[in-house]
């Protein structure tokens, strides 16, 4: 946990021009610095950045956000990735809150554990270019399979000599302690002997790194034929390092996996590599384990399409065939590649080349439970017993799939498959479905419901309207896509601009004398729409609105962060649309040298006509909805409504002669 004060200050010195600019080619235009969109394709830019809002938005496709939400969605970090990313860039020391001595104990020991990762790794890519084994052993090794030495730095390759402690020597020397090499599995210690050795002697190197770049361990490749030795030794889980938790590739496939909305997963680091080099740099291997649901998450960041390749022999069709129901279960889209026998992607593209590896990759991408389906059905012949069995098991894996077209589309195809009717597996897929929840419902029962605090903690959304739309469902006249009336619109956007802005009113006593009163606009909004109990329309309109009031009851103030990083993405791209507009137009027309007096210069007047248009408005369509309702009603009912709209009417009334009192602005300056 980052404590607030550590949080605020990294906010406060984000500069978000300087923060997008180092993803996006950013140039000033007035106040604001545009680009184009790195959301979505385009030529001419439409991606604007404000920095004195703190916020962006794409007015091509609609992307909008502040600094940690650009990250978020650019990045694919976490909430707190993000800010470490940020204390990083702006040198602020993150203070961790309520760190015990022993937490405190274990932060030096994770941070001496990185750093001897990455001194092997430079070490070891040192060797494979300069020393002459590493160049004869390990470099002449890569350059045989077809790699460059750009895609060997790429990845950090390197070598680890033949002899028995030479890497340790070295670090030992440079002020490693045994207990960090140790811990890291660099360096095995014989305590009856009291010798040490490398682990990875004689073996080319892989360094296999976090997300953001870290390295936190090693692959090593065996290159000699000696019997005994296993191809690859891996290092051992450590602090930094936990095998089910990494990809290996993914931090140089991140990119393209986001950008091609696709990930292909292989077997091996080798399989990665020549993948790169063959230019399909969207994929990742599990090291060294079979794929965990914390690597599909991984995955999931990016995209949630998964294509698994894998050779053809029994053994890796096994292991295929495991990892699809996790990936399913996790509500990834899977679809594999089958390659000819005894080649995997590597050897493929050593024998054909890039090209023709593409092509086969574009041309054999198969569905994986038709698949799994047919490689059942192979060893099902004619036992009715296993049949019913293959198809109760066809039918668990089509329950997982969460897209109802492409649920149907499985059922449809697999009962071709297995020869029988549609209605006979959409039942059995329904059953399952219904087992699953179950399941699902017994197990949240059972370990409490822990996605609703990790949503919360990631919004930190702890003024939110949630509960109240819950209780009021809206009247659905608006659908939360279409846009809202312009004077809910306007209102909706002075909250959001102008809510903590201080305006001066001059009211007239019953006696004649004159009183000043300060209040915000937000706070003169609120009460306004309060006193005489209107809502919005608009679904999203209404829930800032709801928002905002519960602000200004607990804190007197609009905190509009609140809405920039809501997790409810249909509301933060809603209230920074509206955010942003007044804030690019009326920069335009001045820009243009048309005077449009800027809403600041008369705020006062502005909120006035606002709160009178909104509410003459929804007045007048109260009243005609009563009206309509007025034709088919009961004696009884219409008693009741001809009630509410002489109440509506009276309010109209009133809303006029307020109107019609000459309001003095108080000169105030914001
Ligand atoms: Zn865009």
């Amino acid at each position: 946990m980052i404590d607030q004060e550590t949080i605020q200050r990294i906010m406060d010195a984000a500069r978000i021009e300087e923060v997008i600019g180092d993803f996006v080619s950013l140039k000033k235009r007035g106040a604001n610095h545009i680009g184009c969109c790195p959301f979505h394709n385009e030529k001419t830019p439409s991606f604007y950045v404000s920095p004195s809002k703190g916020i962006f938005k794409c007015f091509g496709c609609g992307e909008a956000g502040d600094v940690v939400a650009f990250l978020k969605k650019h990045e694919h970090y976490t909430y707190p990735e993000a800010l470490q990313y940020l204390a990083r860039k702006y040198n602020i020391e993150i203070q961790e809150e309520e760190l015990t001595p022993e937490q405190k104990e274990r932060q030096t020991e994770r941070d001496g554990l990185f750093h001897v990762s990455e001194f092997a790794q430079k070490y070891f890519a040192d060797l494979l270019f300069n020393d002459e084994m590493g160049r004869a052993v390990g470099l002449s090794y890569f350059h045989q399979r077809g790699m460059s030495d750009d895609i060997i730095k790429r990845f950090g390759l390197g070598y680890c000599l033949d002899e028995w402690s030479n890497f340790t020597d070295h670090a030992l020397k440079n002020g490693y302690s045994e207990a960090v090499l140790e811990k890291t599995g660099l360096t095995i210690f014989k305590e009856e002997s009291g010798k040490k050795y490398d682990r990875f002697r004689g073996r080319v190197m892989f360094p296999i790194y976090s997300i953001s770049g870290r390295v936190l361990g090693f692959s090593g490749r065996i290159l000699s034929s000696e019997k005994q030795a296993a191809k690859y030794v891996n290092s051992p889980d450590s602090d930094i390092y936990n095998k089910s938790r990494i990809l290996y590739g993914l931090y140089q496939a991140r990119t393209a996996i986001a950008k091609a909305n696709k990930c292909y997963l292989v077997e091996g680091n080798v399989d990665v590599v020549s993948m790169h080099q063959s230019g399909v740099e969207n994929t990742v291997a599990s090291c060294g384990t079979s794929l965990t649901v914390e690597q599909i998450r991984l995955i999931k960041r990016y995209t949630p399409n998964v294509t698994v390749l894998y050779d053809g022999d029994s053994a890796g069709i096994k292991a295929a065939l495991r990892a699809v129901d996790l990936l399913f279960a996790e509500g990834m889209h899977v679809r594999l590649v089958l390659f000819p026998d005894g080649e995997d992607p590597d050897s493929y593209a050593q024998k054909y080349g890039s090209t023709a590896l593409q092509d086969y990759l574009a041309q054999h991408e198969d569905n994986f439970i038709l698949f799994k389906t047919r490689v059942l059905l192979d060893g099902v012949k004619d036992d009715p017993i296993r049949r019913a069995e293959l198809i109760s098991e066809t039918a668990r894996s089509i329950a997982l799939v969460s897209d109802m077209l492409e649920r149907a589309e499985y059922i449809r195809q697999c009962a071709h498959l297995l020869h029988v009717g549609e209605e006979v597996l959409g039942s059995a897929v329904a059953k399952a479905a219904a087992h699953a929840r179950q399941k699902a419902y017994e197990e949240a029962q059972k370990t409490g419901d822990t996605q609703g605090v990790e949503a919360s903690v990631q919004t930190e959304d702890s003024v939110s309207g949630e509960d109240v739309r819950q209780e009021q469902p809206q009247q659905q006249v608006y659908t939360a896509s279409s846009a809202p009336v312009e004077a809910e619109r306007h209102l909706t956007q002075l909250l959001l601009n102008y809510g903590n802005n201080k305006v001066q009113q001059t009211i007239a006593g019953e006696d004649g004398s004159q009183q000043t009163m300060e209040n915000t606009v937000a706070e003169i909004v609120v009460s306004e729409l309060r006193r005489d109990n209107l809502s919005m329309v608009h679904p999203l309109c209404q829930r800032i609105f709801e928002q905002c009031s519960l602000m200004i009851d607990m804190a007197h103030k609009i905190d509009v962060s609140r809405f920039m990083n809501s997790a409810d993405d249909q509301l933060r791209v809603f209230a920074i649309s509206l955010m942003m507009d007044t804030y690019s137009l009326s920069d335009t027309w001045r820009k243009k040298g048309v005077f449009v007096p800027r809403i600041e210069d008369n705020l006062l007047q502005d909120l006035t006509e606002s709160i009178f248009t909104f509410k003459s408005g929804r007045l007048a369509q109260m009243t005609a909805e009563l009206r309509e309702r007025l034709r088919g009603a009961t004696n009884e009912e219409e008693r009741e409504l001809l009630l509410q709209i002489q109440q509506y009417s009276a309010v109209a009334r009133q809303l006029q002669q307020a109107r019609n009192i000459v309001i003095a602005p108080h000169h105030s300056d914001f």
